[in-house]
């Protein structure tokens, strides 16, 4: 166990959308619960984010290019070119 992680919602999805927390067992839950919401959104096939048809994603045409351009910045970032 890491020193200074006594609160009792770590590892919670609280501890990432209440708490801003980046430790790794908050990290998990919240991928855990993100995994299951899009799981559920892309089965009844609406977006996750604005609840319009989206199928077969769990995301919009709209949504869907500025996700997935965050995510290329967010790729970028971690293994910058330079
Ligand atoms: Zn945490
Ligand atoms: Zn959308």
């Amino acid at each position: 166990m890491l020193t200074g992680m006594t609160e009792a919602w770590h590892g919670t999805t609280g501890g990432h959308s209440n708490h801003q927390c980046k430790c790794h067992a908050c990290r998990e839950a919240w991928n855990a619960y993100c995994r299951i919401y899009r799981q559920a959104r892309r089965a009844i096939g609406i977006c996750m984010q604005c609840a319009q048809p989206a199928t077969p994603y769990a995301r919009c045409d709209e949504h869907r290019l500025t996700h997935n351009a965050k995510m290329r910045m967010r790729a970028r970032a971690r293994h910058p070119v330079t």
